[in-house]
């Protein structure tokens, strides 16, 4: 099997073995995280515009409940499979660990590529997926948020759906989070991810002795993540050297003006034919740039064995779910390239995820800068947690981050008597 088809499910419950034996933690806490709760697999039918009735394959998997409601975002990717959708569920488990929210993990897919289908037929499809997974989802159950090709028009069609389904003759925003900030959305949050994927890497240069500021970053994949993430690292002081999507990759060693960038990207989805001041080269050319930080904010498996021999950064923010194959990792780690794990480094969308629900169910609504202030406060304490666990143990900052988390989740199982 090559890299780039790994089962992530079986990538994530290694993850996990390894921090449990790091950890010396019963064999029952393993075995309980190392299989999701529930695993749903609905079909959904939907009217296209043609006429004709088209079945979709969706999922919704709910991982671990122990220390709350579940909590994980819905993909719309055509590469979307089962045990896709159980790694994600299970990396939103850590993730809400190790930055210490009251919420277990989740995730949902349908098998679908969105660019060919009409906004209507996105609308219906939507909606039919949110009446499949109803029976099992709520405001103190399961709290669906965005996730790759699903956006706040999204959930705001899915809370329409799921509020007139529920026939309780009111609209229940905490049902989902990440919606339009004129639905019930949160400030800060569309900025969320990119905005702490670039905290972690402003904070891993820290713990380096480096600075920010004299940093040339490259971002992979230009997103609801990457942009952002290149914009903060642009606000923060570092030159943008190169940005890269499904199209090309953008490059100028003197720093790309990013916002440009999104503009051009917001009118044209893609940013090929972007003529501002830059080489336009193939995109996995993204990989070999000169910089010193790195951030991977595509899909899963993407830095492999292959592509990372020609990484030159020093510290890798992983932006996106599980973008380091095992193998590239053990790699990167003796070439002393340090990398901020994906569980920590994206865990901004979750928080202001977290907010939102919290401002939905009190009806009161904060400050963009209230908002971002306090999730720079969670993801730096928790970058502290991680680091410190890692200095103590010894061990890399993944296998660190997963000590944090399972340490927070195996004492409400322990308490709750599951073992
Ligand atoms: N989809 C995002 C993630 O992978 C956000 C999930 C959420 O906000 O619930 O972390």
């Amino acid at each position: 099997m090559s890299e780039k088809t790994l089962n992530p499910f079986k990538i994530a419950q290694k993850q996990l073995k390894e921090a449990c034996d790091a950890l010396g933690e019963e064999d029952a806490v393993y075995e309980l995280l190392s299989q999701p709760e529930k695993v749903l697999e609905v079909t959904i039918p939907v009217k296209m515009d043609d006429g004709t009735t088209k079945l979709f394959t969706g999922y919704r998997v709910q991982h671990n409940d122990a220390s709350g409601p579940t909590k994980g975002g819905i993909r719309f990717h055509p590469g979307v499979t089962k045990d896709e959708v159980k790694a994600l569920a299970t990396w939103m488990t850590f993730k809400c660990g190790v930055v210490g929210l009251p919420y277990g993990g989740a995730k949902g897919g349908v098998i679908v590529d969105p660019t060919v289908l009409s906004k209507r037929e996105l609308e219906r499809l939507s909606r039919g997926y949110v009446r499949a997974i109803a029976p099992i989802i709520g405001e103190r159950r399961d709290i669906p948020a965005p996730d790759v090709n699903t956006n706040g028009q999204t959930m705001a069609w899915m809370v329409d759906e799921y509020s007139s389904l529920r026939g309780v003759g009111q609209t229940l925003p905490a049902s989902f989070t990440g919606k339009p900030v004129e639905f019930g959305g949160c400030l800060a949050r569309k900025e969320a991810t990119g905005y702490g994927v670039m905290l972690m890497m402003r904070e891993a240069a820290k713990y380096k002795g480096m600075n920010i500021k004299d940093m040339k970053i490259a971002v992979q994949g230009f997103g609801n993540v990457g942009s952002y993430a290149a914009m903060y690292a642009q606000a923060f002081g570092a030159k943008v050297v190169a940005v890269s999507d499904v199209s090309c990759c953008l490059y100028n060693e003197n720093g790309l003006d990013v916002n440009d960038i999104m503009k051009y990207a917001a009118e044209n989805k893609l940013i090929t034919g972007y003529t501002g001041e830059c080489e336009e080269v193939e995109r996995e050319k993204i990989f070999g740039i000169e910089c010193d930080g790195f951030a991977p904010c595509a899909l899963e498996n993407s830095i492999t064995s292959s592509t990372a021999k020609d990484i030159k950064a020093k510290i890798i923010t992983e932006g996106a779910n599980g973008p380091t194959t095992p193998e590239a990792e053990e790699y990167l780690l003796e070439k002393g390239v340090f990398i901020v794990p994906d569980i920590l480094a994206n865990s901004g969308g979750v928080i202001v995820s977290y907010f939102e629900w919290v401002q939905n169910l009190h009806n009161y609504y904060w400050r963009f800068d209230e908002v971002q202030e306090k999730q720079e406060v969670k993801m730096v304490d928790a970058f502290v947690k991680v680091t410190d666990a890692m200095d103590e143990k010894k061990v890399d900052m993944r296998k660190a981050a997963y000590l944090v988390a399972i340490k927070s989740l195996a004492m409400p199982m322990r308490l709750r008597g599951w073992f």
